[in-house]
């Protein structure tokens, strides 16, 4: 058992020591000898216990000390206690380190830890994936052999740090990257790389968007300017020409309040946080709406328009985007089809789904514009799609109100043969009675 260290009891043990060494000395009438001997003997094993004290602490693989007396039981036991203490401590240590890796390695964006020779200390899992970094491969080699690009190099080692930049992933070129570079500690720096890809492709959206409107804009403007600047001199126009200049301001006021109209439907549907499955939609009492709009539609081109609608098909949805989705897909058709086509309308229940669908014989798509025709202002043909009046958003409007009602299009086409525009709504949408006559057919 050990007992806490005391002075008196150490010095009262030597007294007591040389006490012994002197009366021994007094007997043999020798005093200054045996005192000699006697602290050689102490100076002997004071060598020892240190020499033992030296293996412990330096050779040995035991944690407990060797066993000891007095002061040198006290000193082995100040030992072993300092050991276990830090060795708790470099155990919490280590705990922490490790969940703070583990924090790290959770975080959504690659993040790497620079020291001040610009050597990487550590990388997150992110890093390794969207960096291209290798662990521990890359322990210790510098940040700027490893991502080359001369903006993050030229970034690194300016020192100023205070805004991010951003450059195409080094693994990824398709993927843009926001780095941020924070100082920390002791000249260390945090390396925080973050996947801006989206908001990239947002931003450049939103910039072609504003750049296809101003221009959807400008030449229905410039040419009612332009006729607008002759009015003064109202009296010197043939009246033939001034007809010709009246009907095509009209056109071209009719074209823009089109195209406004068009866009404000998009923000609405957008916009909307109407609930799909509350309301029932009569899409046949709809598509019968449609059907004689169509038809006046179709009266310069004569296309063979047949409809094949089941009465009874109702769906749970918005009225207004459907209708929406319904007619510009039908005028679609109309519009691109050269004259004498033919045009097939079917809205019937198929596989338990609601499905929708318009043929026709035009000239079809060829198949590399298929992919961006739901795309705000894309046409296969300007010039064609203008004439008829066409802003390039009716079949964006089609995707949204698709999307809003868990649909999307299908665009099936072949160049010379034709096109046919499709979607269907899933059982859930649909009205229940109508689900149960289906079965019972
Ligand atoms: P627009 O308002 O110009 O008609 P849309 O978004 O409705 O724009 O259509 C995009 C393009 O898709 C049109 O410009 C046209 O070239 C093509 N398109 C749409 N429907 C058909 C169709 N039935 N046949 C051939 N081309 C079509």
């Amino acid at each position: 058992m050990y007992y806490p260290f005391s002075w008196l009891k150490s010095l009262l043990r030597i007294a007591a020591f040389y006490a012994i060494v002197v009366a021994a000395g007094l007997y043999f009438d020798e005093p200054t000898l045996a005192i000699a001997l006697g602290s050689s003997w102490l100076l002997g094993f004071y060598c020892w216990q240190l020499y033992r004290f030296n293996r412990w602490v330096w050779h040995s693989k035991k944690m407990t000390p060797p066993k000891a007396n007095g002061f040198w039981e006290h000193i082995y036991e100040g030992v072993y206690y300092i050991q276990r203490r830090n060795r708790r401590k470099r155990k919490e240590l280590t705990k922490l380190v490790k969940r703070f890796r583990e924090g790290s390695e959770a975080l959504p964006d690659a993040t790497v830890v620079v020291d001040a020779n610009a050597s990487i200390v550590w990388c997150n899992r992110l890093a390794r994936i969207e960096l291209g970094l290798k662990w521990p491969q890359d322990n210790g080699r510098r940040i700027d052999n490893l991502i080359r690009h001369p903006n993050f190099i030229e970034f690194f080692h300016s020192g100023d740090y205070d805004f991010p930049i951003e450059i195409p992933s080094p693994s990824n070129i398709q993927k843009i990257f926001e780095y941020r570079i924070v100082p920390y500690g002791d000249k260390h720096l945090l390396l925080i790389a973050r996947d801006v890809t989206r908001l990239t492709q947002l931003e450049q959206m939103r910039k072609d968007f504003v750049a296809n409107v101003s221009h959807e804009l400008r030449t229905p403007l410039t040419v009612l300017n332009g006729y607008l600047e002759m009015l003064p001199n109202v009296d010197e126009i043939p009246p033939a020409f001034l007809n010709k200049a009246l009907v095509e301001m009209r056109s071209q006021s009719e074209r823009m309040q089109n195209l406004v109209e068009e866009l404000l439907v998009l923000s609405r549907i957008e916009a909307s946080s109407e609930r799909v499955f509350e309301k029932v939609v009569k899409v046949p009492r709809i598509l019968e709406a449609i059907r004689s709009e169509a038809t006046t539609l179709n009266s310069d081109k004569q296309h063979q328009l047949t409809f094949d609608i089941n009465p009874k098909l109702e769906v749970y949805g918005i009225e207004t985007e459907l209708r929406s989705a319904f007619s510009n897909l039908i005028f679609n058709a109309i519009n691109y089809t050269p004259a004498k086509g033919k045009i097939h309308i079917a809205w019937q229940l198929k596989n338990g789904k609601a499905q929708f669908s318009v043929t026709d014989n035009g000239e079809g798509i060829s198949e590399k514009h298929l992919n961006r025709l739901t795309e705000r202002f894309y046409r296969v043909d300007k010039a064609r799609s203008r004439k008829t009046g066409g802003s390039g958003l009716g079949l964006s409007i089609v995707k949204h109100v698709l999307t809003h009602h868990n649909s999307k299009l299908d665009i099936a086409s072949e160049v010379g043969k034709g096109s046919c525009f499709s979607f269907s709504f899933s059982n859930e949408l649909i009205v229940s009675s109508v689900k149960h006559t289906a079965l019972k057919l």
